[in-house]
């Protein structure tokens, strides 16, 4: 059972180049990031800087391999670093061996790039749902404090339903325990819905969102934001600039996403920098460590019904 632990909030990156997912995706090639995740990442840090809070990052390992310099730049300010896989890829399409692998390259590259171990995963699209969670084992098996990557709540894409909304500390069938910082979800009309980070955020207009953080906030509830570093972009997002030279892509595909990468996106600054300014920020590792702290004994991991 769960003591009480201290509410707060936390403001995680998944930090990784939209546009070397897109050219991974659309023409299956790792290439160099764009530039513009210098732009991107200095308006995260500096937005940290100024309202003085600290951040955890998870790293996308085939940008850090190209972006080592970045990221020791955002170590070197104190954010926590921790990984967000190697390739990007859905979890659930990996084989157990295949997600170590992916899971070990990220760890390792990173590790070496910082000199420090580090203690906690995101899954690329919360790729973590009742068909692998054996992920959290190998996870516990690399010495990993948390992971944060289940959405308690069934979506088109991701999640599961009726999952804990609490950050728990859990024990696995491999006899080790983990703590799962879930994404935050509120209660709407009796039906769960997200609005910590992503689209969700966008679309959400901030008089609500300052209202839904201000009632979580009250009700003591634990928050995990979520963003990515081309929402705090200042500049137009355009997602063919990363295709090779001669790659042929869909122009309508092209034109959606970048529809889809654009809209509201300038809304997004002002609504972090508000909660920012207003609430107390800790990194995902402090609160796993206050999670783990506050437990006597661990919850057994199963699936809601
Ligand atoms: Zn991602």
């Amino acid at each position: 059972m769960k003591d009480s632990c201290t509410p707060t909030f936390t403001l995680s990156i998944d930090w990784e180049d939209f546009g070397q997912i897109l050219c991974r995706d659309y023409c299956s090639l790792i290439t160099q990031p764009l530039k513009t995740i210098d732009r991107q990442t200095n308006i995260i840090l500096d937005t940290l800087s100024e309202t003085n809070q600290k951040a955890t990052f998870f790293i996308l390992g085939m940008l850090a391999q190209y972006r080592p310099d970045l990221v020791m730049k955002i170590a070197s300010q104190g954010h926590e670093i921790a990984m967000h896989g190697q390739h990007h890829v859905n979890m659930r399409r990996l084989s157990r061996k295949e997600a170590h692998k992916d899971l070990s390259d990220s760890y390792n590259l990173i590790t070496d790039i910082i000199g420090a171990p580090i203690h906690g995963y995101r899954a690329p699209y919360f790729s973590i749902d009742e068909s692998n969670l054996y992920v959290l084992e190998i996870l516990s098996e690399m010495g990993l404090i948390y992971d944060s990557s289940i959405f308690p709540m069934k979506l088109r894409r991701y999640g599961i339903a009726n999952f804990n909304t609490s950050d728990m500390l859990y024990e696995l069938p491999n006899g080790r325990s983990l703590v799962e910082l879930p994404l935050t979800v509120i209660d709407w009309k009796q039906k769960k819905i997200p609005v910590a980070g992503g689209g969700y955020m966008r679309l959400l207009p901030k008089f609500y969102l300052d209202r839904v953080f201000r009632d979580l906030s009250k009700r003591q509830q634990n928050v995990m934001l979520y963003m990515h570093p081309y929402e705090f972009d200042t500049e137009y997002i355009n997602c063919s600039e990363n295709y090779p030279p001669g790659t042929s892509y869909s122009k309508t595909r092209t034109f959606i996403a970048n529809m889809r990468w654009n809209l509201f996106r300038n809304s997004i600054r002002p609504k972090i920098n508000a909660l920012l300014q207003s609430y107390n920020f800790i990194t995902c590792l402090k609160k796993a460590e206050n999670v783990k702290k506050h437990t006597h004994s661990p919850t057994v991991l199963g699936c809601p019904q």
